[in-house]
């Protein structure tokens, strides 16, 4: 277990005893159904409401021409500085393992209201497994994991692994760039996944370039349909 998260469990069990928890955004006290984050700093956020046009909205359109996909899911979204980029932010960085799991249940609260549950496997990007050593967890299974409870759809986590290790993209050009994305996923098991409908989980879109990538390896598979859903999508 990595380090960080395992001093943020003991400290929020210990906490829990002598505190009441609190709200990690406006700190006050927390209602007992509330996790890690009130309600009514949920409600502040900027939602994107892109449930309500699956097939039109920001991400199906950054994506025509790239990819095929079926729905496109974002809870909120988010700008550098602002309160979502911070939530993300005590995911990935800070191990607040609780609140990336909140996320993904009211990210699928937010699909299943829609009507929309018609998935047969939750699909978190894959990190590299020398990343997700180093990190202690995959932000993305985090969120995966929420939002298996609330659609009670299974989390797959072995079909799809990613091969290489990119440490960073900001050297380099757009094209190596997009050769270097482009590589990054492998299919392990495509037979498992033939015929399926998969409902793939990023933390945020940005350029759409990871998703893009992700969702090519899995169109190669027989009959299969694909759909994403992030907690963040950018301002463009
Ligand atoms: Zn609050």
């Amino acid at each position: 277990m990595h380090f960080i998260k395992r001093v943020n469990d003991v400290v929020s069990a210990v906490g829990d005893l002598f505190f009441p928890p609190v709200c990690i955004s406006c700190g006050t006290h927390l209602f007992k159904n509330e996790i890690e984050i009130c309600q009514m700093c949920i409600r502040r956020l900027p939602r994107t409401h892109f449930e309500k046009r699956p097939h039109d909205n920001q991400i199906s359109i950054m994506m025509w021409g790239r990819c095929r996909i079926n729905q496109a899911y974002a809870l909120f979204f988010y700008k550098k500085g602002e309160r979502v980029q911070r939530l993300l932010h005590e995911v990935k960085y800070r191990g607040n393992i609780k609140l990336g799991e909140e996320l993904g249940r009211q990210l699928a609260k937010t699909i299943v209201r829609n009507g929309d549950n018609s998935y047969d496997e939750i699909i978190p990007i894959p990190l590299h497994p020398k990343k997700k050593i180093k990190r202690g967890f995959n932000q993305a299974e985090v969120i995966a994991n929420g939002m298996a409870e609330i659609m009670k759809v299974p989390v797959n986590v072995s079909d799809v692994v990613r091969n290489t290790y990119t440490s960073s993209q900001t050297r380099k050009g757009r094209f190596e760039r997009w050769q270097n994305v482009e590589s990054i996923f492998r299919v392990k098991s495509p037979e498992n996944l033939a015929g399926k409908h998969i409902l793939l989980i990023d933390d945020v879109v940005t350029t759409g370039s990871t998703l893009e990538a992700c969702v090519n390896q899995l169109s190669t598979i027989d009959n299969v349909k694909v759909s994403v859903a992030t907690i963040a999508c950018a301002v463009l």
